[in-house]
C-alpha cells in the first residue's frame, strides 16, 4: 500500500484549520437542524456550495432533526437503501427526493429572504444608505472584498475585507464569487456562499454594488431586486465626489467621467430611488423587502 504523503508543518497546521472549522460548521447546522431555525431542505440546498456541509454523515444529518432519533435514522436510511455510512454529497437524485418528500410532509422549510442590490454612481451615496439600513432595517449587509487600499476612516472585515490583487484572482479562480467588477482601477466582489446562506436562513439580504456587478447577480438570481440610487441633480453628485477628502485628484476625474457613463443604466434597473433624503430611501427598501 502506498504511504500517505509527508505534509510540511505548514501543510500540517492548514489541514487542522480546515478540520476544525468543519467541525463547528458542522455542529451549527445541527443545532439550527435541532431548534428548527433550519429544515432538510435548506440543507440540500446549502451542501451545493457548502463543503462542510457537503462533506456530512447523512446518519447525523437525520438524526439532528427535532422527532428523528437514531432509531428512525436508521430504519429510514435502511428503507431508502442509503448506507449509514453515506455522506450528504454522495445521495443520488432520487435519494435527495425520497427524504424531501419524507420531511417536507411534517416540515415546512424557512421562506428564503429578498435580495435587494443597491447600486448608482459612485458619489451617490449608497454606502451611507447601507449603512443606515443596517442600524434600523432586519438586513443582512454583504460585506465585500476588494483590491483597493484602505481610506483613512474605513475597518477591514467592517467596510470591507481588504486583499490583495493575488488572493483576489485566486477566489476568482476558485468560483468564490457570485459577481466581480473592477471599478476605478480596483476590483470588488461579493462572495457567494455566505449570501445564499442568509438568503436560505430566511434573512433580508443588501449588497451594495456598482452597475456591472449588480447586473450580474441578476443573471445569477433572478429574483433578486435591483434598486438604482439617483442624486437629485448632476450638480450634487459633482460636488459629493469634488468633496470626497479621501480620493485624489485623478481619482476624482476618473469617478466623475464613470458616474457619467453609470447614469444612464438606471433604465435596466427594476427600481429606481431618488436619494433625497436617506431615511426615505431607506423606508422604501424595507417595503420592498416586506
Ligand atoms: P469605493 O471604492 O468608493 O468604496 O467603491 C467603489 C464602487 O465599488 C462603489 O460603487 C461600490 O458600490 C462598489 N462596490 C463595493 N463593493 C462591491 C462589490 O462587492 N462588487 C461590485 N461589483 N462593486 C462593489
Amino acid at each position: 500500500m502506498a504511504l500517505p504523503p509527508r505534509l510540511t508543518d505548514e501543510q500540517r497546521l492548514k489541514a487542522l484549520e480546515k478540520a476544525a472549522a468543519s467541525r463547528k460548521r458542522r455542529a451549527y447546522i445541527k443545532s439550527e437542524l435541532k431548534s428548527g431555525s433550519l429544515v432538510i431542505d435548506n440543507i440540500l440546498e446549502l451542501s451545493k456550495t457548502d463543503e462542510a456541509v457537503a462533506n456530512m454523515r447523512v446518519r447525523e444529518l437525520l438524526e439532528s432533526l427535532s422527532g428523528v432519533g437514531k432509531v428512525r435514522a436508521l430504519t429510514l436510511m435502511e428503507r431508502l437503501e442509503i448506507s449509514p455510512t453515506r455522506r450528504v454529497k454522495g445521495l443520488g437524485r432520487h435519494q435527495i427526493t425520497q427524504i424531501r418528500n419524507e420531511f417536507m410532509k411534517s416540515s415546512h422549510a424557512i421562506s428564503p429572504g429578498k435580495l435587494l442590490v443597491l447600486s448608482g454612481p459612485g458619489g451617490v451615496g449608497k454606502s451611507t444608505v447601507a449603512k443606515k439600513l443596517r442600524e434600523v432595517g432586519d438586513f443582512w449587509v454583504s460585506v465585500s472584498y476588494t483590491t483597493r487600499q484602505p481610506r483613512s476612516n474605513e475597518v477591514n472585515g467592517r467596510d470591507y475585507h481588504f486583499v490583495s490583487h493575488e488572493v483576489f484572482q485566486t477566489m476568482i479562480n476558485n468560483g468564490e464569487f457570485l459577481e466581480w467588477a473592477e471599478f476605478a482601477g480596483n476590483r470588488y466582489g461579493t462572495t457567494q456562499d455566505k449570501v445564499e446562506q442568509a438568503l436560505l436562513l430566511g434573512k433580508n439580504v443588501l449588497l451594495e454594488i456598482e452597475i456591472a456587478g449588480a447586473k450580474q447577480v441578476k443573471a445569477h438570481l433572478p429574483q433578486s431586486i435591483l434598486v438604482f440610487l439617483e442624486p437629485p441633480s448632476w450638480e450634487e453628485l459633482v460636488s459629493r465626489l469634488e468633496g470626497r477628502g479621501t480620493d485624489d485628484e485623478v481619482r476624482r476625474a476618473q469617478r466623475l467621467e464613470l458616474a457619467q457613463a453609470e447614469l444612464d443604466a438606471a433604465s435596466s434597473f427594476d427600481v429606481v430611488l431618488v436619494n433625497d433624503e436617506v431615511e426615505g430611501v431607506v423606508q422604501k427598501l424595507i417595503e420592498l423587502a416586506s
